[in-house]
C-alpha cells in the first residue's frame, strides 16, 4: 500500500477550506514528489475556487488557470502535481460515482475531507481507477515538519 505523507499546516489548511466552502465542496492541487517507490510527500497545496459547472455541493472542478501557474512554478524543480483535495460535505471521506467519472488521471492521489455539519472530520487518501471503477485506500500520514 501507498503511503502519502502531509504536514499538520497543510492538513489544516485543507480543512480550513472544506469548512469555509461549506455546504459547497473546496478543490485544491496537491504537490511534492515520490520520494521513494511508493512514499509520496506533499510539500506544498495550492487552494482553488470550485469551477464545476454542475451542482457544486456534490462535484468540484479545479480553476484550469490554477493548475497552469502551479505548473509553470514547478518548471525545473523536483515536485510535481501528484494529486488532488476536495471536501464532501454531509458525506463520507470515500470517492463518490461522481469521483469515478472524473478519475482519468490514474497516477493521481485524491484526499477527500469529509465535512459534517461545517465541521472537518475525516480526512482519506484514495486512488483511483477508472478501468475498473475501484478505488485503493493510501496510507495518509500526518507529519510536523514536512520534508523529512
Ligand atoms: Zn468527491
Amino acid at each position: 500500500m501507498a503511503i502519502i505523507t502531509i504536514s499538520t499546516d497543510q492538513l489544516a489548511d485543507i480543512q480550513g477550506h472544506g469548512e469555509q466552502a461549506y455546504p459547497q465542496e473546496c478543490c485544491g492541487l496537491l504537490v511534492g514528489h515520490e520520494q521513494a517507490p511508493g512514499f509520496f510527500i506533499v510539500t506544498r497545496i495550492a487552494p482553488s475556487p470550485n469551477m464545476s459547472k454542475h451542482n457544486t455541493k456534490d462535484s468540484f472542478e479545479v480553476d484550469a488557470q490554477v493548475r497552469f501557474d502551479v505548473m509553470r512554478a514547478l518548471e525545473n524543480t523536483s515536485d510535481d502535481i501528484i494529486g488532488h483535495y476536495h471536501s464532501h460535505p454531509d458525506h463520507p471521506a470515500k470517492p463518490s460515482e461522481t469521483d469515478m467519472d472524473m478519475a482519468y488521471e490514474g497516477q493521481f492521489i485524491w484526499l477527500i475531507t469529509a465535512i459534517n455539519k461545517a465541521q472537518a472530520m475525516e480526512t482519506k487518501a484514495w486512488r483511483l481507477d477508472q478501468t475498473t471503477r475501484t478505488s485503493e485506500p493510501l496510507t495518509l500520514l500526518v507529519s510536523e515538519a514536512g520534508d523529512v
